[in-house]
């Protein structure tokens, strides 16, 4: 038997603009579990006559998310960021810019720059990638009803999974400014890594039917913390609920839109405690623990996507984000 291996294409279309306000929120004891500890982030600094630039990152290494500050010295006109070749989109501060990026964890390591370019300024600052270790798991696996093609390709399976994947293309379509006004929040009360972020998993498959054997490599697009069902889920960063519903591989699933291309996600929840259109804050409650969708037991996937390139989101938690 053939593995049906389903590959999510987003696609970015139209905006939605619609948000529904706080009413009654239930928010985290604390941002951080006790056994979770943030070292000091790794930091880039450039100051001249026409502007201060900082640059935060956990590590400048493959697959964290970094995030820069920009004052200039003079009020500017314009003010562009670019790192590569990824422009990064700014938010006007009181104390001047601040913008996210994302250090693709594909990036092979090496010397990139940090291109900041304002009316009457250009300065380039190096930034150097280093090498992060991304495991390697190898999961035997029997067939089961995801992987088995005469299952996924029912009529009824197939246009719920077109459904499903339309909803999140819609999801990922949208756009807002920049909605993070509080420091970010660790989405459990307890910290323990199930598999790691950026994993390449091996998945030995047997069809006892069949008795055959296949090899599947798939990429880990995000991390998943151990959870026991009903465990409380919270928002990492404030921002727009644009998806909050039961998927097909995903299981019950959330989608935080936290403005200028920032995406969190949650999946395999046991309840959904948000609705599409709810703003939330970090730390706010959106559902419970579970495994639902394509998951063997209880725990919470979360994925952190920035313009497009996904990144570890336990580095966004080291971020000294400045309102
Ligand atoms: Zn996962």
């Amino acid at each position: 038997m053939k593995m049906q291996v389903t590959v999510i294409i987003m696609v970015c279309c139209v905006a939605i603009s619609c948000a529904r306000d706080i009413t009654k929120v239930t928010i985290a004891k604390k941002p951080l579990p006790d056994n979770f500890t943030v070292a000091q982030p790794e930091k880039i600094a450039v100051t001249n006559d026409a502007v201060t630039c900082t640059i935060y990152a956990k590590r400048f290494a493959q697959g964290n998310v970094a995030y820069c500050e920009i004052i200039p010295a003079r009020d500017v006109k314009s003010l562009s960021v670019k790192f590569i070749d990824t422009e990064i989109v700014l938010s006007k501060k009181k104390w001047g810019y601040r913008g996210f990026f994302a250090i693709d964890p594909d990036l092979k390591p090496g010397v990139y720059h940090c291109a900041i370019h304002g009316d009457t300024f250009h300065i380039e600052i190096p930034v150097t990638i280093k090498r992060s270790f991304f495991p390697v798991s190898v999961i035997p696996m029997e067939f089961d009803k995801f992987s088995q093609k005469d299952y996924i390709e029912t009529p009824e399976v197939k246009q719920f999974i077109a459904e499903c994947t339309k909803k999140k293309q819609k999801a990922f379509a949208t756009r807002f400014d920049d909605c993070i006004q509080s420091p970010p929040y660790y989405p459990l009360n307890t910290h323990a890594i199930n598999s790691a972020f950026w994993a390449k998993r091996r998945y030995l498959l047997y069809d006892s039917s069949t008795k055959k054997r296949q090899t599947v490599t798939r990429i880990h697009r995000g991390i998943d913390l151990n959870g026991n069902s009903g465990e409380p889920v919270y928002a990492v960063l404030d921002g727009i609920v644009v998806l909050a519903d039961k998927l097909f591989y995903e299981g019950n699933m959330v989608i935080i839109n936290h403005g200028n291309g920032i995406f969190s996600y949650y999946m395999h929840m046991e309840k959904l405690m948000v609705s599409s259109g709810d703003r939330v804050v970090a730390g706010q409650l959106i559902g419970a623990v579970g495994s639902t969708g394509m998951s063997t037991g209880p725990h919470l996937h979360v994925s952190l996507m920035v313009h497009g390139v996904q990144a570890n989101p336990l580095s966004l938690l080291v971020l000294p984000i400045k309102k």
